[in-house]
């Protein structure tokens, strides 16, 4: 069994240790040690990244006790190593596994919830909880577990013999009679872990909680401590300001400044469709009766528009009245109608000579050309097509 350094000190970064085995693995080597300071994955916390005798750590599990390290290439057996886990993650890691257990252990006491599920994601922690809790329950939750933080409390780290651990109202009860970690955080948790944790409150710096989803009949939380609320506080900040620079209100009016805007767009947009609507009447007085057919080459119409030109075009002529809508670069798209033509033979015509794709009735048809809009005036404005430029 490797003696698990991070048991009781989840400060220890560096260490000496004795490889006992190196074994061939699928991606890499499996390497044991007497002792070793790397947390192996479990209960929702990845393994500890960091170095082994100057070599990468890929991974850490742990079997029947047996603590693995995964590593690139292979370490002697017998040799002594110097390991070093990267203790900025190890610290943040901790700052937030022992905010959780405040967290937890204080809606276990106020509202009897149990914590059902439990993940460090590189986002935020995410707990399930099998209880229901309303955002006023939640608000009191946060202050009282920041309240832990600001008491500086011990937190305690013990096995306690089988018969002593019977005494213990401990979170997270397990099958298990041996061998059980209990994390104490006087007055707000106990707690069966064996996670490394801060050895005082303070060091979890900040408690916060984020949103709170109903999930499975309980809640699903999200939440952040110490210096991974601090970074998620300075983007917050760092976002709003932009924010409320830029609509020239303060940070805490910015919400406001938001509606204000978008009763403006909504005032605009309004105003924009009775523009286009008159717009489209205009375009319409001004078409001339034709025998061949209208070529019109329209920007930001919707397809209403476009259907309603075409179709007004189609009784003002004797071909087809096209609208199309694009670019040379990226292609148009259309809407053609006709009273004259048969428009599904029509499309078959395009298709060949514009490289059109696109179908419909014989009243109408739309679709894509890709084709220059010198080439599309070309084809239409041809024997008994007749442009009408827009
Ligand atoms: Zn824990």
């Amino acid at each position: 069994m490797t003696k698990k350094l991070y048991d009781f000190d989840g400060h220890r970064s560096t260490f000496e240790a004795t490889v006992l085995s190196c074994e061939k693995a699928e991606k890499g080597w499996r390497v044991t040690l007497d002792q070793t300071a790397f947390f192996p994955e479990g209960g929702g916390q990845k393994a500890d990244p960091g170095t082994l005798g100057g070599i990468e750590v890929l991974d850490v599990q742990i079997e029947n006790g047996e603590i693995f390290h995964l590593l690139p290439s292979p370490l002697p057996a017998g040799k002594t190593v110097h390991g070093a886990i990267d203790y900025e993650t190890r610290f943040h890691r901790m700052q937030n596994h022992s905010g959780e257990h405040i967290v937890s252990g204080l809606i276990h006491t106020l509202f009897g919830y149990e914590n059902v599920g439990f993940h460090m994601g590189s986002e935020c922690v995410t707990v399930d909880y099998s209880g229901e809790l309303s955002e006023e329950q939640l608000a009191r939750v946060e202050m009282l577990a920041n309240r832990a933080v600001w008491e500086n409390r011990e937190i305690r780290i013990e096995y306690p013999a089988p018969e002593a651990l019977e005494t213990i109202p401990y979170r997270s009860k397990l099958d298990l009679k041996d061998d059980v970690r209990i994390v104490t955080i006087e007055g707000y948790d106990i707690c069966a872990c064996c996670a490394p944790h801060v050895s005082h409150t303070g060091e979890i710096g900040v408690i916060k909680l984020l949103e709170a989803i109903r999930y499975k009949g309980g809640t699903r939380l999200n939440m952040l401590c110490g210096f991974d609320a601090l970074a998620d506080y300075n983007e917050k900040y760092r976002v709003l300001r932009k924010i409320s620079n830029r609509l020239s209100a303060k940070q805490s009016e910015a919400f406001e400044a938001v509606l204000r805007l978008e009763e403006e767009i909504a005032a605009q947009k309004n105003s924009l469709y009775f523009l286009k609507k008159s717009l489209i009447e205009a375009k319409i007085a001004a078409m001339k009766e034709t025998a061949g057919s209208i070529c019109l080459f329209e920007e930001s119409l919707e397809t209403d528009s476009m259907r309603r030109l075409a179709n007004e075009g189609a009784q003002r002529c004797g071909g087809i009245c096209i609208v199309l809508s694009g670019s040379d670069q990226k292609g148009y798209s259309f809407i053609a109608a006709s009273r004259n033509v048969p428009l599904r033979e029509e499309a078959r015509k395009l298709a060949a000579a514009l490289s059109g794709k696109g179908g419909g009735s014989d009243e109408m048809i739309q679709g894509r050309i890709s084709a220059s809009r010198k080439e599309i005036e070309a084809y239409f404005g041809r024997s008994a097509h007749a442009t009408e430029k827009s």
